[in-house]
């Protein structure tokens, strides 16, 4: 008999959390309800929540919107520019930003004003057309230099301007602490380089769980959708610890039994994977392993 656990520290985060919240709230009022982009970057939840009528539309179809209308922002954030497109089309916005992607844009766009005399270089580290990226570097104006790893640090910063560098919430702190290190050494000398930890504790705190977890059994599906930033961390990190480890983004995706040799299965997910879908996993997996 195989034993399966569902990793306690896996599931939704208090941002996505909040998001969701907000949108059956509204929509147990009135529907539809758009939101601009897929609320989550889960098909499965994005699906239960259209069937209660949240309907995702992109850039385009917010500027074909009819005035009056209601849009989610979701917790990624939007740029100034979004902003100013609903306020100027009547648009009514529910803004579903989590409070710590709403500091840092504030914490960008403050820094980006006090450090324009100084021709500095704000940088953020982070996936390049992720939303919350563009949300980032809609507070500088779209100055804002992304980077995604320290080879394009290398070619794209210029090390004789002071640098101002960021992190998408969703990073990996390690990485991060890699790509400061790397900049301190190619420095010129006395110029300023300030760097600020912006990632989101609630991913930050998973890790050593997460690898305590992976480490503890014989075998991992960790969930998430192929498109969460913050999956990818989490999963890398998990294969690192336990190398059985299986990127799924459904339980359609087991489609065989797990080997002999395998006596304990850990499930666990991205701060975007619903608890319910790790609980479908856990019964597929028991379906095929009785
Ligand atoms: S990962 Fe952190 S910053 Fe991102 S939505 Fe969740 S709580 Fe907010």
């Amino acid at each position: 008999m195989i034993d399966i656990e569902i990793s306690t520290s896996a599931g939704f985060c208090f941002g996505v959390v909040n998001a969701i919240n907000q949108a059956e709230q509204y929509l147990s009022k009135s529907r539809p309800l758009h939101s601009l982009g897929e609320i989550v970057h889960n098909s499965q939840e994005v699906d239960r929540l259209s069937q209660k009528g949240l309907q995702a539309i992109n850039y385009d179809q917010l500027r074909q919107l009819p005035g009056g209308e209601k849009v989610l922002f979701r917790a990624h954030g939007e740029a100034p520019w979004v902003y100013d497109l609903a306020k100027e089309k009547d648009i009514h916005i529910i803004d579903a930003t989590c409070p710590v992607v709403l500091q840092l844009q504030k914490r960008i766009r403050r820094t980006y004003e006090r450090t324009r005399a100084d021709k500095a270089q704000i940088v953020i580290f982070g996936k390049k057309g992720h939303a919350e990226v563009n949300g980032l570097v809609g507070q500088t104006n779209g100055e804002a230099i992304v980077i995604e790893n320290t080879a394009e640090a290398l070619a794209l910063l210029d090390f004789s301007k002071p640098i101002y560098l960021f992190s998408q919430t969703t990073k990996s702190s390690r990485d991060y602490t890699e790509l400061i290190e790397v900049i301190q050494a190619h420095l010129a000398p006395g110029i300023t380089f300030k760097h600020y930890d912006t990632i989101c504790r609630q991913v930050a705190n998973r890790i050593p769980e997460l690898i305590d977890f992976a480490r503890s059994k014989d075998w991992i599906y960790f969930i998430a959708g192929k498109n969460s930033s913050n999956g990818k961390v989490l999963f890398d990190t998990a294969q690192k610890a336990n190398p059985h480890t299986t990127f799924i983004s459904s339980p359609d995706e087991i489609t065989a039994p797990l080997p002999d040799w395998v006596r304990t299965v850990g499930i666990s997910g991205a701060t975007s994977t619903p608890t319910w879908l790790m609980e479908d996993v856990a019964r597929k997996i028991r379906e095929l392993n009785p």
